[in-house]
C-alpha cells in the first residue's frame, strides 16, 4: 500500500497541472492514470512515421501579459517551442465562397470585420468591448447566442465572428452562455499560437517536473474504487488490486465517473451523484488525420474553417451523417516549407456512433468503419474548396470519433468538452471542485471552462479549494 498527501485520478491536463502546482507548493503527490500513456486529450499517438495529435492543435493567450502566458511560466511549458500564428490571418474563414480573414488583436480584429461589414460598425464596436470585457457573472447569465443577435442584425457576420468556435466548443444556440464562447474566443484572438511538435512534448514536461520534485505519476492504473472512511475517501483502488492512501483525492475523470468510483456513501448525497449523472455533455469531434504527400502543400500558418451551407449553430445532429462544417490545422513542418501532417476536424453527435459502443478497440464492426469513411469522404470533398486538390496529396489516413474518446479516456458520450453548460442553470454553468466528501476535489473542463486556457483556470480553482482545505484542516 502506497501513501501519499495527494493521490489525483487521471493524468489529463487538468490532473497534471493540480499536482505540479500541488507539488510545487511541497506536497507529496501520486497520479494514477488508467492509459497506458498520460495527458489525456492532450497527448499524441505514434502512427507509422507520424505522431498524430488528439486535442491540441492550438492555443491563445500566449503573448506578454496574455491571460495563459502568466499560467503557463509558473507551470514550466513556455519553454517548449511555441510559434506565433500569422498575425494578419490566425482563422481563414470560407463562407459561401466568399473568404473572411481574422487578424490577431482586438482591434485588428474589429476593424478588419468593419471592412468585411461597414453597416455593422456599431454591433462590432460592442462585439470588441464584449471580447475584452471582465464583468464574467453577466455573461455566465447570458445566453450566447441571443447576445450575439441582439447586437448584430447581418445574419453572415455571426456566422463569420462564431465559425472558428464550431471545432473549439458546442455551439448550442439554447444553452451556451456567453462567458463559455467569450472564453473559447477573446485569448485566441489575442495572440494565437501553435506547438512546433506533438501534444506529448507538453504532457511530457509536466510528468518530469512532477517527479523531479518527487511525485509519480503511474500509468495502467485505472482506479475502480474511492474507498469511504467515517469523514472522507482514506484510499483509491485499482483495477490491478493496488491502493493508494492520501489525505486529499483529486479527480480529473469526468464527474459522472467520480461519482461513480465512490460506492455506497454515506457523505455524498444521491441529489449530488444524479445531477453529475444526469448533465447532459458536449457533443464530440470527429477528426480525419492526413498524411500528405512529401512537397504536395505549402505550410500555411492559419486554420482554415469551412462551412457546408450557412450556419455553425448546431452543427452536430443525432444521427446525421451530414458534415456542416470543418477546421483544417496544419501541423508545423519540422524541416522545409511542406507541410506532412493536417488534421480535418467537425463537430460529430454522439448518436452517429452509439450503435457501437461496446465494440473493442481495433475490432470496430463494418458499419462503424463505413460510417467513418463516409464522414473523411465528405470532410475531405469539403476541405477541396479551401485547398483544391487536397484528395490527391493524400498518402494516408486514420480518423477518430466520440467512441475513440469514450473508449480511451473515459468520456461520457465521447463528449470533446464535457459537460454542456447552461446560461440558464447558475449551478451547471460553474461546478464547484468541492464534493460533499471533504477530502474528494475535482477538476477538469466538466467544472468551469474547458480548452488548454479554460482548463488551467479551472486548475488554478481546484488548487485554491484545496488550499482553504488544507488550512482548514
Ligand atoms: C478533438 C479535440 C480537439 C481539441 N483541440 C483543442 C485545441 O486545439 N486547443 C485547446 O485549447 N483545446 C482543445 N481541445 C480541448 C482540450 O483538449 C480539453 O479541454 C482538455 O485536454 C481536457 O483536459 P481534462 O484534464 O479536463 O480531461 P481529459 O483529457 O479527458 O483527462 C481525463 C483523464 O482521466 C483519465 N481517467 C478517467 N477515468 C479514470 C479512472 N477511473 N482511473 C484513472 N484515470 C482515469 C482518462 O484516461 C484521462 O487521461 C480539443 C479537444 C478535442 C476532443
Amino acid at each position: 500500500m502506497a501513501k501519499s498527501d495527494i493521490v489525483i485520478i487521471g493524468s489529463g491536463l487538468g490532473g497534471l497541472e493540480v499536482a505540479l502546482t500541488m507539488a510545487k507548493a511541497g506536497r507529496h503527490v501520486i497520479v494514477l492514470e488508467r492509459q497506458h500513456q498520460p495527458g489525456g486529450c492532450m497527448q499524441s499517438y505514434r502512427r507509422g512515421r507520424l505522431s498524430l495529435d488528439t486535442g491540441l492543435h492550438y492555443v491563445g493567450g500566449l503573448e506578454d501579459d496574455g491571460q495563459l502566458q502568466d499560467a503557463f511560466l509558473s507551470l514550466g511549458l513556455m519553454e517548449l517551442p511555441w510559434m506565433r500564428m500569422d498575425g494578419s490571418c490566425f482563422e481563414e474563414i470560407h463562407i459561401g465562397g466568399r473568404v473572411f480573414r481574422w487578424p490577431q488583436g482586438i482591434r485588428e480584429f474589429i476593424n478588419a470585420m468593419k471592412e468585411y461589414f461597414p453597416h455593422e460598425h456599431k454591433g462590432l464596436d460592442m462585439y470588441g468591448d464584449l471580447l475584452a470585457s471582465t464583468d464574467e457573472l453577466w455573461m455566465q447569465r447570458t445566453n450566447a447566442w441571443d447576445y450575439l443577435t441582439s447586437i448584430i442584425s447581418d445574419s453572415l457576420l455571426i456566422q463569420v465572428l462564431s465559425a472558428p468556435a464550431m471545432c473549439k466548443m458546442e455551439l448550442t444556440k439554447e444553452t451556451l452562455p456567453l462567458f463559455t464562447f467569450v472564453h473559447g474566443t477573446t485569448p485566441f484572438i489575442q495572440s494565437s499560437w501553435r506547438l512546433a511538435g506533438d501534444g506529448n512534448m507538453l504532457v511530457n514536461r509536466l510528468v518530469e517536473q512532477i517527479r523531479d520534485l518527487g511525485g509519480e505519476v503511474l500509468t495502467d492504473k485505472e482506479v475502480v474504487l474511492l474507498q469511504e472512511g467515517n469523514s472522507g475517501i482514506t484510499s483509491a483502488v485499482c483495477a490491478d488490486g493496488s491502493i493508494y492512501e492520501a489525505g486529499l483525492f483529486v479527480s480529473d475523470a469526468h464527474p459522472s465517473v467520480t461519482c461513480s468510483l465512490v460506492g455506497e456513501s454515506a457523505l455524498m448525497k444521491r441529489i449530488f451523484r444524479r445531477r453529475m449523472s444526469t448533465q447532459p455533455n458536449t457533443s464530440g469531434i470527429f477528426t480525419l488525420h492526413l498524411q500528405l504527400r512529401s512537397g504536395s502543400l505549402t505550410y500555411f500558418n492559419h486554420n482554415k474553417v469551412v462551412l457546408a451551407g450557412d450556419n455553425c449553430w448546431n452543427a452536430a445532429v443525432a444521427g446525421d451523417l451530414a458534415v456542416n462544417g470543418i477546421m483544417i490545422s496544419a501541423r508545423v513542418p519540422s524541416k522545409g516549407e511542406h507541410v506532412v501532417n493536417v488534421d480535418i476536424l467537425t463537430p460529430m453527435h454522439w448518436e452517429v456512433v452509439a450503435d457501437y459502443a461496446g465494440s473493442k478497440l481495433f475490432h470496430r464492426p463494418k458499419a462503424y468503419r463505413e460510417t467513418k469513411s463516409e464522414v473523411a469522404r465528405r470532410c475531405l470533398a469539403l476541405a477541396e474548396t479551401a485547398i483544391p486538390g487536397i484528395g490527391d496529396m493524400v498518402v494516408k489516413s486514420w480518423t477518430s470519433t466520440p467512441l475513440t474518446y469514450c473508449d480511451y479516456n473515459h468520456t461520457p458520450e465521447g463528449s470533446a468538452f464535457g459537460f454542456r453548460k447552461d446560461y440558464a442553470s447558475p449551478m451547471m454553468t460553474i461546478v464547484s471542485p468541492r464534493t460533499q466528501i471533504p477530502n474528494l476535489m475535482m477538476t477538469g473542463q466538466s467544472l468551469m471552462l474547458h480548452g488548454l486556457h479554460g482548463v488551467t483556470m479551472t486548475a488554478a480553482y481546484t488548487c485554491q479549494e484545496i488550499n482553504k482545505y488544507i488550512i482548514s484542516e
